[in-house]
């Protein structure tokens, strides 16, 4: 068929972002009715469909980290994943018998998983029966073209080619980008995905290891650890040794006077400068002392080279009582950190990305109680042992010798890099696809991590001449010009912008 009567939309990255893509695209063109065609075709680099990197754990133990009533794959409507579980209540009680349908719960990701897949089932089914064309190619996008009638030709690892109209880069997660030099170790593992990997290398129930972070990504590679009867000693290793905090029973509402953005926009409209780090530092400060009506003495809420069990059996305690104070303003803010982040410049961004983000996150992103109370029970059994100021890893002969900044050495059988994905372009290493991009200039990179998109379509932009490109994207991609792509009620909202941009292409 002659292209000018048919769309052709490629999503490359079939994981929540791309499914989510997938739905929506399908439900506005059946909406919209367009004259053209519409085909999309789906790749995916795993065996799997659907359920990507952060939903395709085989572990029960790895919970999400969002309470449930934020899962929802529809725009605005969050509620969705329970009302679901709900409507599947026979099945899950049988498969997952200790999970409540509530949205306050944090069910295992791997039911989350099973969910997006059965999205995507149904609006395939519905995309067939109104006549859109649809197809899943199971492999891995590694190459580019854009042709001068701006079609562009994708190109596989095994060399097959797929001339498409438009691409949606829905890649998801990176590998690290550290520790290179471990990569010739057997017993090195560069990442705690799949858990299966970890399983199959650490036969040695007794081995000390040594997990490089501590954030949700080090959590998982514990949980995986320990539910496989991992007996020996475990370290988290990382540059400031801080645990996520825990996840309050149910979200408590908190009205900010101070931090807010009416006060953010007053002040830069006064000070006619831009918005910068230090400002938000004081608003938030301001709004936590307001609160408690009393000044606090910062220097002693600082948690580096503190004791670990004393601060989680304190979060327990707090998360339980709901009044972990820090969690409940930035929750608060779920709505307007959007804005608030479009408000800083580039400079100011990477400044926050360096200082603020790591303690913005272990609220923000906080473990759910269940695995809460498992870690402060490993921390009492002495199995785990959290240990901050990492300086360096080498690999030894038959021993990792792990050094911290003070001088302290600490020796393990086995690493697990868990320090987080790589937020810049150019050092995603393990995504082909996107370093072609990059060398042909098909994208740019941001200061502040991730690439360049127009922040109302998702469309990648030209700088240098401004012209739109054939390509979009969306999640981690992006990190740098947005702050929550690691939420999923956030790439959902994200999608919606999308996809309101690619069939306004089919006018
Ligand atoms: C382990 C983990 C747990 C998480 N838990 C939560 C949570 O509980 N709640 C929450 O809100 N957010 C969570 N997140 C954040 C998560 O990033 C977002 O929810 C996001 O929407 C995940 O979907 P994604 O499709 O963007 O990325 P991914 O899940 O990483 O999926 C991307 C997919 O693209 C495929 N792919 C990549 N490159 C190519 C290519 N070139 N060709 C073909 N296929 C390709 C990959 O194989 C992968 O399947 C989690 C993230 C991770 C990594």
């Amino acid at each position: 068929m002659d292209h000018k009567l048919k769309m052709t939309v490629a999503i490359v990255g079939s994981g929540a972002s791309g499914v989510t893509c997938f739905i929506q695209l399908v439900l506005k063109y059946i909406i919209t009715k367009p004259s053209k065609i519409l085909s999309i075709i789906l790749f995916e680099k795993k065996g799997e469909f659907g359920t990507g990197l952060a939903y395709g754990t085989g572990q029960e133990g790895h919970l999400l980290n969002t309470k449930a009533g934020l899962m929802g794959l529809f725009p605005q409507e969050r509620l969705h994943f329970v009302r679901w579980m709900h409507d599947h209540k026979d099945r899950i009680e049988q498969e997952f018998p200790q999970v409540s349908p509530h949205p306050d719960a944090y069910p295992p990701r791997m039911l989350y998983g099973k969910y997006v897949q059965a999205m995507l089932d149904e609006y395939w089914q519905l995309a067939r029966q109104k006549g859109i064309e649809v197809s899943k190619q199971q492999v891995e996008i590694v190459d580019a073209e854009v042709q001068k009638d701006k079609r562009v030709i994708l190109r596989s690892a095994s060399d097959h080619s797929y001339p498409v109209d438009y691409v949606i880069l829905a890649t998801g997660t990176p590998e690290a980008a550290t520790f290179e030099n471990l990569k010739s170790s057997e017993r090195y593992i560069d990442s705690p995905w799949p858990s299966k990997r970890i399983i199959q290398t650490i036969k040695d129930k007794y081995a000390k290891i040594s997990i490089v972070g501590s954030s949700l990504t080090a959590i998982d590679a514990l949980i995986t650890l320990v539910a496989n009867g991992h007996k020996g000693p475990i370290t988290f290793f990382s540059l400031r040794g801080l645990l996520p905090r825990v996840q309050s029973a149910s979200e408590k509402p908190f009205q900010r006077k101070v931090l807010t953005l009416s006060t953010i926009k007053t002040l830069i409209r006064e000070n006619r400068r831009s918005l910068r780090v230090k400002d938000l530092i004081r608003l938030f400060r301001s709004e936590v002392e307001g609160y408690l009506e009393r000044k606090l003495d910062w220097a002693t809420e600082e948690r580096v080279n503190k004791n670990h069990l004393q601060l989680l059996e304190e979060d327990i305690r707090q998360a339980m009582n709901g009044d972990s104070l820090f969690q409940n303003i930035l929750y608060s803010l779920r709505e307007e950190t959007y804005a608030i982040w479009k408000l800083l410049p580039v400079d100011q961004k990477i400044l926050f990305v360096k200082w603020i983000k790591p303690y913005f996150d272990i609220n923000r992103h906080a473990v759910p109680m269940e695995n809460g109370i498992k870690i402060m029970n490993l921390l009492k059994s002495n199995q785990l042992e959290v240990i901050g100021n990492s300086e360096d890893i080498k690999w030894k002969g038959n021993k990792f010798v792990l050094k911290t900044e003070d001088g302290q050495v600490y020796k393990a059988d086995f690493v697990i890099n868990a320090s987080g994905p790589a937020s810049v372009i150019h050092k995603m290493e393990d995504q082909k696809l996107l370093q072609a991009l990059l060398s042909k200039k098909y994208i740019q990179e941001y200061g502040a991590g991730g690439l360049i998109v127009d922040l109302n379509t998702l469309r990648v932009k030209d700088v240098s001449s401004e012209e739109r490109t054939p390509f979009y994207a969306l999640g981690h991609l992006i990190t740098g010009l947005q702050l929550d792509v690691n939420s999923l009620w956030f790439n959902v909202e994200q999608a919606d912008l999308l996809t309101d941009d690619l069939i306004r292409q089919f006018q």
